[in-house]
């Protein structure tokens, strides 16, 4: 279930500050505690320490599960925050052991030495080393994942695991050999860090399978849609009640015996809450959805959500320009069923892209679409179109700026869903044709995507600020104290 009623929605620049703000708290009581008396390089060890503490933490709530912090942002954003982030700690534990023994490599480098190696061996110590192993597993774990011989439940799962051993250890670090965080309030503060995540815990696999269990659905139906294609009618069992969302966001879904939130897989709701239930386009693309089209009517389904931000609600705008590539095209069927069971009377432009045009899902819904709607259809397939009405090829910039014919691009948003290539080259098209940056809302199906486009440069410019300003309060305490 997701907590967006709980919690109000911050936006990217306030959930940043309350970021910083929060990350300072450890620095701010530390200034309060009196210990003796070190160099400036220890006080910044120090305060590094702290931070990556803070951060490993937080990173339990930046896994995209938590409506409150990413509601407002979306996955592609907050998943994008959750892999900056954790380079920034890693570097800040690289950099904790190193900056205490600097002040001694400089003055004697063999016994700098000696000093690290100290510190990677003695006992007192090996709950820091552990944690910061963790944290090195966790990332060459996510960044070799594709080429990992584990399923993505089990990568997901150790996941989880080398992630608390990362807080958990650290916290014990911290309490057993902190100079500032064995006793005292900054003590108290690991304390509510440690119940706080456990608090997550306790929420995401707890609490989510007991609704998974205790709220369940049931398979409706299943319709072959196009090659490789299903779409699901999934209907809630009796005494669950309907989900509230808005067309185009997405849930998590399991079944079966699997009702358990790490087996569970996001899909995007490709249907209009007006209508009961919920329909889900889903493409056969690993071990799960491969076995989708067999899964027997009637079988019980978890559904976790409504997640995201991918919603003409959440963008309003006085046209709308709606992008499709592959089985991307699932919230925007949801978003352009929606407009049609509303009457939507905005002007509305689509392009689906696919690779074969067997691909196309649910044409003759489209095209009918166009029919009620102030809607214009662009159906583009890289091989040998098989209709009248579809293009070869790709959405190149003059179907864009035909797309946009009519159209004031700064009064006009574009939500696209698509894979990562497309998106990229999409998105800054776009740009390049007047649209503002903010007006291009996507959402990739794949969290690894390789390509970046201008929006996802810049998005790594201000997560990285967030960083830096991290780093310059780690200086402002060193040189403080
Ligand atoms: C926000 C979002 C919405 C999505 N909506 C749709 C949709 O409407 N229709 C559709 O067909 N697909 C959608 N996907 C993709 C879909 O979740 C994956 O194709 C599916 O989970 C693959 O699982 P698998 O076991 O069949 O394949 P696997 O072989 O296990 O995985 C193939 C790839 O899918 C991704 N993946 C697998 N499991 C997960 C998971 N639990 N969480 C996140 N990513 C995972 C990984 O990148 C993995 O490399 C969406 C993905 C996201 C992130």
């Amino acid at each position: 279930m997701s907590n967006e009623n709980v919690f109000p929605r911050l936006s990217g620049a306030a959930l940043a500050a309350v970021y910083i703000i929060a990350a300072l708290l450890p620095l701010i009581l530390a200034r309060t505690q009196s210990v003796a008396p070190m160099d400036g390089w220890e006080y910044a060890a120090a305060a590094m320490g702290m931070i990556a503490l803070w951060g490993m933490a937080v990173q339990f709530v930046t896994s995209g599960r938590f409506e409150a912090v990413s509601g407002q942002l979306g996955i592609d954003k907050i998943m994008a925050f959750h892999k900056l982030a954790a380079l920034w700690l890693a570097l800040a534990l690289v950099l904790h052991p190193l900056a205490y023994i600097l002040p001694t490599w400089m003055a004697d480098p063999a016994l700098g030495w000696i000093r690290l190696q100290f510190y990677l061996t003695d006992p007192s110590y090996r709950t820091g080393v552990v944690s910061f192993g963790a944290v090195l597993a966790l990332i060459a774990t996510s960044i070799l994942r594709d080429r990992l011989p584990w399923s993505y439940e089990v990568w997901r799962g150790g996941h989880v695991v080398l992630g608390l051993t990362a807080v958990f250890f650290g916290l014990h670090h911290a309490w057993a050999v902190g100079r500032f965080s064995a006793e005292g309030a900054l003590a108290w503060l690991w304390a509510i860090v440690a119940l706080a995540v456990l608090g997550v815990m306790a929420i995401l696999y707890g609490w989510r399978w007991w609704l998974l269990h205790h709220r369940p659905w049931r398979l409706a139906s299943v319709i072959k849609r196009a090659d490789r294609m299903w779409e699901l009618d999934i209907q809630p069992a009796p005494g669950t009640p309907a989900l509230p969302y808005h067309a185009g966001q997405f849930v998590w879904m399991t079944e079966g015996t699997r009702r358990f939130p790490l087996f569970d897989h996001p899909f995007s709701i490709a249907d209009s809450p007006r209508r009961d239930g919920l329909s889900l386009l889903i493409k056969e693309a690993g071990d799960f959805t491969n076995q989708i089209g067999t899964l027997p009517v009637g079988r019980v389904i978890g559904i976790d959500g409504p997640y995201g931000e991918f919603s003409p609600e959440a963008h309003p705008a006085e046209a709308l320009l709606l992008i499709g590539g592959g089985v991307g095209i699932a919230p925007i069927l949801g978003i352009l069923r929606d407009m049609v069971a509303r009457g939507e009377t905005r002007p509305v432009r689509l392009a689906y892209t696919v690779g074969q045009p067997e691909n196309f899902a649910c044409l003759e819904e489209l095209r009918a679409a166009t029919e009620v709607l102030d809607l214009r259809l662009w159906l583009l397939s890289e091989d040998q179109p098989d209709a009248p009405d579809m293009l070869q090829g790709r959405l190149t910039r003059s179907r864009l700026s035909e797309m946009l014919d009519g159209l004031a691009p700064a009064d006009t948003k574009a939500l696209m869903c698509g894979p990562g290539p497309m998106v990229a080259a999409v998105s800054d098209l776009l740009l390049d044709l007047g649209m503002p940056m903010a007006n291009v809302i996507y959402e990739r199906f794949d969290y690894a995507a390789g390509a970046r486009s201008q929006q996802d440069r810049a998005r790594t410019r201000n997560i990285l600020s967030v960083g830096a300003v991290l780093g310059v309060a780690v200086a402002g305490f060193a040189l403080s104290m």
